[in-house]
């Protein structure tokens, strides 16, 4: 059976105290039978970790670096995030693609690394809206996800995850319907079947990411092949974070 997850990204939001007190407050979740993940900034990973150590939340990475160690000024190792327990990181945000420069081979390194040390991922991908008004959609997540995991062992699909965000729903407050996202959904499910089978594509989790809150989580995660969420904004308040996982349970 395929799990349910809901993924909270904080992206670059809520220092020190802000991070604690979220997560004090995220300790009261109502979590039955999904996966709960938050995402906070590299510099309170650990604490995070610390404070959730007796509650069924992981504490995963926004992103990694693909070299093992020397002088990236700036960047994070997968040791790194190992040694403070990180087992799991997002992988191929938009947000890293599009303001880091993160190319298809950068993240086909970041994502072969990842697996090989033995951490899963989260892999994002999705069109923007250009690509979606010019009908192109199918197509370009297709190459997205060919250029990447698609090139995978079939072993290593057991430490994946996909989130399907389509950049024009993400922060925008603009959601792909429900038929949208069920559409895209079933589409990759069909490519991993093709290059794979169908034991690998019914066993994948895909979330879908843009825009999601208490309102439309509903409609959004009954379709069947969506298999819960990436959350941005709606994850920094817990109450909604709290809704949107009730959902899914
Ligand atoms: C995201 O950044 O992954 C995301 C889905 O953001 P939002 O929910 O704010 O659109």
């Amino acid at each position: 059976m395929r799990k349910k997850i809901v993924a909270g990204n904080w992206k670059m939001n809520n220092d020190l105290d802000q991070t604690m007190s979220l997560i004090e407050d995220l300790k009261n979740l109502e979590s039955k039978g999904v996966c709960v993940m938050i995402a906070p900034a590299f510099p309170f990973l650990k604490i995070s970790k610390d404070l959730l150590e007796d509650y069924q939340i992981e504490v995963i990475s926004q992103n990694v670096h693909q070299k093992s160690k020397g002088a990236y000024t700036g960047e994070v190792s997968i040791d790194m995030l190992k040694s403070i327990g990180i087992s799991t990181t997002l992988i191929g945000h938009s947000e890293r693609r599009a303001y880091f420069n993160e190319d298809d081979i950068v993240l086909f390194e970041k994502v072969r690394c990842t697996l090989d040390a033995g951490m899963n991922i989260i892999f994002c991908f999705g069109e923007d809206l250009k690509d979606r008004k010019s009908n192109k959609h199918f197509d370009i997540v297709k190459n997205q996800l060919e250029n990447t995991v698609l090139k995978l062992k079939k072993e290593s699909w057991e430490n994946i995850i996909l989130a399907y965000e389509p950049v024009w729903a993400i922060g925008t407050g603009e959601t792909a319907s429900p038929e949208q996202a069920q559409e895209m959904h079933q589409y990759v499910r069909n490519c991993i079947s093709k290059c794979y089978d169908e034991s690998v594509s019914e066993s994948i989790s895909i979330l879908y990411g843009g825009s999601v809150k208490p309102s439309n989580a509903n409609e959004i995660f009954s379709k069947k092949d969506v298999d819960g969420g990436l959350i941005g904004g709606a994850a920094l308040l817990a109450s909604d974070f709290n809704e949107i996982i009730k959902v899914n349970s």
